[in-house]
Order: structure tokens, then C-alpha cells, then sequence
């Protein structure tokens, strides 16, 4: 059976998050879609343009998460859980948002794109000053540095243009020194403006 019509069955033909009959279609929930029943939801045309168009979202639509959040199927929870992360400054969803259980592994899905996270609970890349530092920006090296697996000392004083920083970890950023890409502690540089 197609993962549409075993969709159709387990959702008896209505939208898993608003029960719409009309304009359904199968939804992907990512990250890690293996193209299984599990990952996927059946939502209606509606639902599908205010996930994706977070701008469009109208707030009175979503009072439907009130019935689908009960659902028992994990991938509709995890949708639920986005939505009402999304209006979290509503105060009914933020309600719901209380009263819904997931699991661990199912909340550790919910939570896997980002939604809800404001800018200071990412990570944050700070130099030897505690300045911000984003990506592209020029560091200086405050000290000799003696570059593991490269035979050479990135000296005092060098300046780095076009930093990145290593996204899941706020110790590190990575530059160009001498030709060479190299990892750096954050700590052993300073901003240039
Ligand atoms: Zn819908």
C-alpha cells in the first residue's frame, strides 16, 4: 500500500492536524525523513501553506491542535509541538503546549529544527574579550599558536580574515592561517574592527 493510501486509513481521510477532507497530500516531516508512514503526516493544502510560510500563519486556524494534539501518532505530535512552539506567545498555546506529552525520542524530534529557540539560546562564539563574533568576521591571534598536525606556529598577532565558526561548539572557530584551514580556540583571539 503507498504511503499515501496507508495515510488515508490511519488519518480516515482527514487532515491529521485540522480534519480538513479536502486538498490533503502527504507532508514530510524532517529531519531524517526515511520516506517511512512514521515520518509523514497528511495535511490539508491550508496547513501546509502556514508551516511553510511562517509568515502567513493565522493564529485562529491552529485552535484545531486542540483535538489533533491528542493524537497518538508521533510524527502529528511533532507537528503540534511546532506549531505551538511557534505561537508560544499566545497564551492558549502556550497552555497546550503544557498539557502535551511527547516522549523523549519524539521531543528530541520536535526540537531538531530549531523551532522555538531564540537567538541567546544558540550557540554563541565569544573572543578573548567576550565580543560576538560571527562568521566572516577578521580575528587576531593573542598568542603563539602551535597548529596540531601542521608544522608551523601561527604567530602572535596574525590576523585571520573570514572566520567560521564551528556550529556545535562555541569554543571553536575555524580560518586560514599560512594556506591552511585550522581550528582555533576562541579564547586565543580577539575581534579585529
Ligand atoms: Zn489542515
Amino acid at each position: 500500500m503507498s504511503i499515501e493510501n496507508t495515510l488515508l486509513e490511519r488519518s480516515e481521510s482527514k487532515c491529521e492536524l485540522c480534519s480538513a477532507v479536502e486538498n490533503l497530500a502527504v507532508y514530510e516531516v524532517q529531519p531524517g525523513y526515511t520516506g517511512s508512514v512514521d515520518d509523514s503526516v497528511l495535511i490539508c493544502e491550508t496547513c501546509r501553506n502556514q508551516i511553510e510560510n511562517p509568515d502567513n500563519i493565522e493564529v485562529n486556524h491552529w485552535r484545531c491542535l486542540n483535538d489533533s494534539m491528542w493524537s497518538q501518532v508521533p510524527a502529528v505530535q511533532v507537528m503540534v509541538w511546532r506549531i505551538l512552539t511557534r505561537l508560544k506567545n499566545e497564551g492558549w498555546s502556550q497552555d497546550l503546549l503544557e498539557m502535551l506529552y511527547l516522549d523523549d525520542n519524539t521531543l528530541s524530534w520536535a526540537q531538531a529544527t530549531g523551532e522555538g529557540e531564540t537567538a541567546e539560546d544558540k550557540v554563541k562564539h565569544l573572543d578573548s574579550n567576550g565580543a560576538l563574533l560571527e562568521a566572516g568576521d577578521t580575528v587576531t591571534l593573542i598568542k603563539d599558536l602551535n597548529v596540531k598536525g601542521a608544522n608551523f606556529t601561527a604567530k602572535r598577532g596574525t590576523a585571520v580574515r573570514g572566520i567560521s565558526l564551528v556550529a556545535d561548539n562555541a569554543e571553536q572557530l575555524e580560518g586560514k592561517v599560512n594556506g591552511q584551514q585550522i581550528v582555533i580556540l576562541t579564547k586565543f583571539v580577539k575581534r579585529s574592527n
